[in-house]
């Protein structure tokens, strides 16, 4: 057994701080403005409906309103990345020393998610990007995404660590028995494996995935 070290893209590997994910938002909202010819306080009430009922604003608009994936996809992230996010050597660093493999897994569009690891500086430390159309549009929390990642990567639920920052999207991880580390998150808050202030003070945390005899086959 080999670890795997999957991690969540907006707000994980960058901190909330940056302010990219905000941009992105503002996209979306002007996209169901622009599309349904609607206000925005009005184009918030229909997306906060479609994510209650789809968990992403993009299926309520593919469902409701016919709108191609790819079109709303360009659209939305169409946004300055280079301007926004900084270079980071610390994460590289940090992910440069795992023991083992890592991927990225968001509910963002592979290109973007590209454009954003190479702004970071780390488009080379991941093995894969596990994006929205890898996820046949169905995101996180989903676990539909979670089971055919596992498949894909050839690696069990045991074998692997979750980095993210949406609570809600560590619990079908749990359940396939990962690692779960809440990036951002508030201690004490059970049932995640552990929380971290920002991803790159990981590999304090790692010693009780690593440590518990797992991987001992491995090392
Ligand atoms: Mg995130």
């Amino acid at each position: 057994m080999k670890p795997f070290f999957i991690f969540d893209l907006d707000n994980t590997l960058y901190p909330p701080e940056v302010p990219l994910w905000r941009a992105v938002d503002d996209r979306i909202e002007l996209y169901v403005r622009e599309k349904l010819g609607v206000d925005g306080p009005e184009a918030r009430t229909i997306r906060k409906e479609y994510l209650g009922e789809y968990g992403t604003t993009l299926r309520g608009l593919m469902q409701h309103h016919n709108v191609p994936p790819t079109e709303y996809l360009d659209f939305v992230h169409d946004v300055p990345i280079p301007e926004i996010v900084p270079r980071r050597d610390d994460l590289r660093e940090m992910l440069a020393a795992l023991p083992g493999r890592s991927a990225v897994f968001t509910n963002g569009s592979e290109s973007y998610a590209q454009r954003v690891l190479s702004a970071l500086g780390v488009e080379d430390a991941f093995v894969a990007i596990y994006g929205i159309e890898f996820m046949e549009y169905i995101a996180k929390p989903f676990p539909f995404a979670y089971a055919k990642l596992l498949r894909e990567a050839g690696v069990s639920g045991a074998e692997s660590l979750f980095c993210e920052d949406r609570h809600e999207n560590l619990l079908p991880a749990l359940d396939l028995g990962m690692f779960t580390v809440w990036v951002g998150g508030r201690e004490g808050e059970s049932p995640v494996h552990a929380v971290v202030e920002d991803v790159c003070d990981l590999p304090q945390v790692l010693p009780a995935f690593l440590g518990n005899g797992r991987f001992r086959q491995a090392r």
